[in-house]
């Protein structure tokens, strides 16, 4: 991912529970997540959208494919491939 990490109040991946208190963003330099912008778990590589607050929520592929253009669509699936392909190789986790 490009960016740097930027540290967000903790949360909880809604989709695996792990504690998750950072995110690396993935369209700017130094932007910072607002509501409604999709993030990848890089524990359980699951999609999740920032909601009110910046509390994560459960997220659908429609629903990603609806809020994000192509291009990023492409960047965020991608992303996930080359975590998991990295998970296996290593056994990350
Ligand atoms: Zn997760």
């Amino acid at each position: 991912m490009k960016g740097k990490a930027v540290r967000l109040d903790d949360d909880f991946c809604p989709n695996c529970a792990a504690k998750l208190s950072a995110a690396s963003v993935a369209f700017g330099p130094k932007a910072k997540p607002k509501e409604g912008d999709p993030t990848l778990c890089v524990y359980c590589l699951e999609f999740a959208i920032f909601g009110p607050g910046l509390k994560l929520r459960k997220t659908t592929e429609i629903e990603l494919r609806l809020t994000l253009d192509l291009e990023q669509y492409e960047h965020f699936a991608a992303t996930r491939e080359g975590l998991r392909a990295a998970k296996a190789r290593y056994g990350m986790n």
